[in-house]
């Protein structure tokens, strides 16, 4: 009997057929459950697969008990908080995700986010389509002070388009102790240094326990009056009560946001500002980005379905 894979990941395969060619090419079966994700459906389904391909939604202890057939979930993306890695581990299944090579598009959309809310773009761009031609004043990005809470994959590329601007790059990252040499401009410095310097503040760090409301009330108000966040994280880093009472009360002038505690934030009081443009966490979704982490997927289901050690392995 053939394997089968199950896809749930709604970007997967979306640029081109290659990824999903390699599965049928070694005989998978495949099916997609991409449309809405519904939890009893797929905790329905789930026992059916060999394999998992997954997006951002819940994979929970309830999901890996009844993967009974289960050998592998890839996440098809870098950020793996939507998977039970303690239950999944427990129950030897082997999880993969795909780092780095989504992390140029992610940069590129932090700095997309930076610019955006620097010069009020959407907003302006907004107004314009409502017929009302009105002139926007914004302020500069380039020679001012740039903030990094993380300075991973993603970070890093974010300093590497700052240099360009001729920003100056602080950034805080307890796990790290080393800037690469073609980031010398980049301090690591305190996590209160950097809030205290930062014109923008960029937020690059998994969510987890210690990093869930890193930025608070008390972080904000430690930043400069009028100053910028930017998360292209994970929601929940950024705590949305302080981020809008703050918003409000000008102390901080704008944030650019691709991820939120809840997605879709139907009703979030956020929605209705004007000094926020809140994107459908797209972080990822550059063509180039897509099929490579498509392909990866594939080929991680392939090797661990023949017995082999897959890549980016998580647990
Ligand atoms: P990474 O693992 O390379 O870097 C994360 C960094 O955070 C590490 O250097 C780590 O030491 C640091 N860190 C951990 N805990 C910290 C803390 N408490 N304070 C400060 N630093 C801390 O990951 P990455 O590839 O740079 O991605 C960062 C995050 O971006 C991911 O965890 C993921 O959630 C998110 N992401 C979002 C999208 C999107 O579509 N918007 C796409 C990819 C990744």
């Amino acid at each position: 009997m053939s394997k089968k894979v199950l896809i749930t990941s709604r970007s997967f395969g979306q640029v081109s057929d290659e990824p999903l060619n390699i599965l049928k090419d070694n005989g998978f079966e495949v099916d997609f459950e991409n449309g809405k994700y519904e939890e009893e459906k797929f905790l329905q389904v789930i026992g059916n697969y060999d394999a998992l391909i997954i997006g951002a939604h819940e994979f929970s202890q309830k999901a890996v008990e009844k993967a009974n057939k289960l050998k592998i979930v890839c996440k098809h993306g870098a950020g793996t908080d939507n998977i039970d890695l303690k239950a999944a581990k427990m129950n030897n299944l082997r999880v993969t995700n795909v780092p780095a090579v989504n992390s140029d598009a992610v940069a590129d959309l932090a700095f997309s986010l930076m610019l955006d809310i620097a010069r009020k773009v959407s907003f302006a761009a907004g107004e314009v389509k409502k017929g009302v031609w009105e002139k926007t004043i914004g302020i500069d990005v380039c020679y001012k002070t740039l903030g990094l809470i993380g300075f991973g994959t993603i970070a890093k590329k974010v300093a590497k388009r700052a240099g360009g601007f001729g920003m100056k790059v602080v950034a805080y990252d307890p796990y790290i102790t080393k800037v690469p040499a073609e980031l010398a401009y980049v301090n690591l410095v305190k996590i209160e240094e950097v809030l205290q310097q930062a014109d923008f503040l960029s937020i690059h760090v998994p969510l987890n326990d210690e990093t869930r409301n890193l930025i608070d009330k008390k972080q904000m108000e430690m930043m400069k009056k009028g100053s910028f966040i930017i998360n292209t994280s994970r929601g929940g880093i950024v705590n949305e009560k302080a981020l809008f009472d703050c918003l409000k009360n000008g102390q901080l002038s704008a944030a650019g946001l691709d991820v939120m505690e809840k997605e879709p934030p139907t009703g979030n009081p956020l929605l209705v500002l004007n000094n926020i443009t809140i994107l459908p966490h797209i972080g990822m979704y550059s063509k180039e980005a897509i099929n490579a982490v498509s392909l990866i997927c594939s080929q991680n289901v392939v090797k661990v379905l023949n017995g082999q050690q897959p890549e980016n392995i998580v647990i």
